[in-house]
């Protein structure tokens, strides 16, 4: 609790203008189990109250994901933590679209000669990293109108929600702006201890992702597929729009698919598990259920942490 605290509005926060700080606080919010938890603390004063709440949004996460959001906006408010809404544009959309700039989903790809490939993700640091730096750059202080250079000695502490079960996910920050810091890994709280503590509270906490993730576990399509068809449909539209690479740049030699079997996703194999799934190594067990928490700005699990 001490290293939290110390990482808190402890801090001196002088020689910032109005609106910025010299020494910034901020909760990089994925609206997952981990940092959703670290936020109600934060709101019931069981950890110091950030100065900057962030939420990278995709402009492509399920219905339930904005649900929940709302929810926790209306929390934090009332608690004085209102919750900054950031966004590099809509995911989906950029994608498919012939004169945005390329914006890299981790595709699985058929290859011309049959092998098997994975497109580079790139998707996790444009739409989530990025512009949650740049709105800290801006609260401290960076200059308008592109926000780049951050005044000398003003630093933002963020803090990351890996638990106690994740402490090899820990990673320090590439830009000398940033410290990260990890106040459940702190307080020596895991995944099921965070679960425990937000049903004790009645919340219940979507996955967040993007509709379309190739990260997508079996469990997760089954249950987009019954429990919300036309977010399904849309995922099955993408998944069509994709065979050939992104709108733009040199076409795939091959095919990208967003279900791992490289089959379109409305006739691959979602209510089968294969022989290597049930195996049961963690990969497998990815295969299945996907990313336990899907895709938080620094951590999805499923690839290289960001
Ligand atoms: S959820 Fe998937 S598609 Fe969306 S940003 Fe994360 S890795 Fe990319």
């Amino acid at each position: 609790v001490n290293a939290v605290t110390a990482a808190g509005p402890a801090l001196p926060n002088q020689a910032a203008e109005p609106g910025q700080f010299a020494q910034l606080l901020t909760l990089s919010l994925g609206a997952g189990v981990q940092s959703t938890t670290i936020a109600l603390m934060a709101a019931e004063g069981l950890l110091p109250k950030p100065d900057l709440v962030l939420f990278a949004d995709t402009g492509w996460e399920p219905a339930a994901v904005y649900q929940h959001l709302a929810r926790l906006e209306t929390v934090l408010d009332t608690a004085g933590m209102p919750v900054r809404r950031v966004s590099a544009g809509n995911l989906r959309n950029d994608a498919l679209d012939p004169e945005h700039r390329y914006a890299s989903i981790p595709y699985h790809i058929r290859k011309a000669d049959g092998g098997h490939g994975m497109g580079r993700r790139q998707c996790t640091a444009e739409y989530k990293i990025s512009p949650i730096n740049r709105a800290i750059r801006e609260t401290l202080g960076a200059p308008a109108p592109h926000f780049r250079r951050v005044p000398r000695g003003r630093r933002a502490t963020v803090w990351i929600g890996f638990s106690a079960d994740e402490i090899g996910r820990v990673r320090d920050s590439h830009v000398s702006y940033i410290r990260h810091a990890y106040p459940l890994i702190d307080l020596g709280m895991d995944r099921e201890a965070c679960r425990r503590w937000l049903d004790r509270r009645g919340w219940s906490v979507a996955k967040s992702a993007c509709i379309g993730c190739p990260y997508t576990g079996n469990a997760g399509w089954r249950r987009m597929r019954d429990e919300h068809p036309a977010e399904f449909a849309d995922a099955i539209a993408f998944d069509a729009a994709i065979r050939h690479g992104g709108a733009r740049g040199t076409p795939l030699i091959g095919q990208a698919f967003v279900h791992r079997s490289r089959l379109p996703l409305d006739q691959a194999p979602i209510d089968r598990l294969t022989r290597a799934e049930r195996r049961g190594t963690q990969l497998d067990l990815l295969a299945e259920l996907g990313d336990p928490d899907g895709c938080s700005p620094n951590g999805c699990r499923s690839g290289t942490a960001d």
